[in-house]
């Protein structure tokens, strides 16, 4: 695995320990890396209404295009889980409108394994 989704994991372990998640108990860490070599993290967002909570990837995309960027090459995808967490469909079709060949790089703490955005999500929406 190449040096950058190294570090790409690191951060998305590092900041799913700032998770807000008190209803599922369940702390997810993304880390989005531009084009450029630039990362932007996230984590899930939960609310007592929970159709409002957002995931980390949506959290580190929103992150992403505040500040500018609109160019993504991959993203990682941390838990506390033993088994892969790969994201849910809002979150895939949301990653796939910026680039349908991203990597997407989920790890379980010990493992990881990278699959292409259009790989997760198949005939997905689009109008451009
Ligand atoms: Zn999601």
């Amino acid at each position: 695995m190449q040096k950058k989704y190294v570090e790409l994991i690191k951060r998305a372990t590092d900041v799913k320990q700032n998770s807000y998640s008190p209803y599922s108990k369940i702390k997810i860490g993304s880390a989005l890396l531009t084009n450029e070599g630039n990362i932007y993290v996230g984590t899930n967002v939960e609310n007592a209404s929970y159709g409002l909570s957002i995931c980390a990837e949506r959290s580190a995309i929103s992150n992403a295009i505040s500040a500018g960027e609109k160019s993504f090459k991959a993203i990682a995808i941390a838990s506390d889980f033993d088994k892969f967490i790969t994201p849910c469909g809002a979150c895939r079709q949301v990653l796939i409108e910026f680039n349908p060949e991203m990597d997407i790089i989920v790890s379980n703490g010990k493992e990881c394994k990278i699959f292409k955005a259009n790989e997760l999500l198949k005939d997905y929406f689009v109008l451009k």
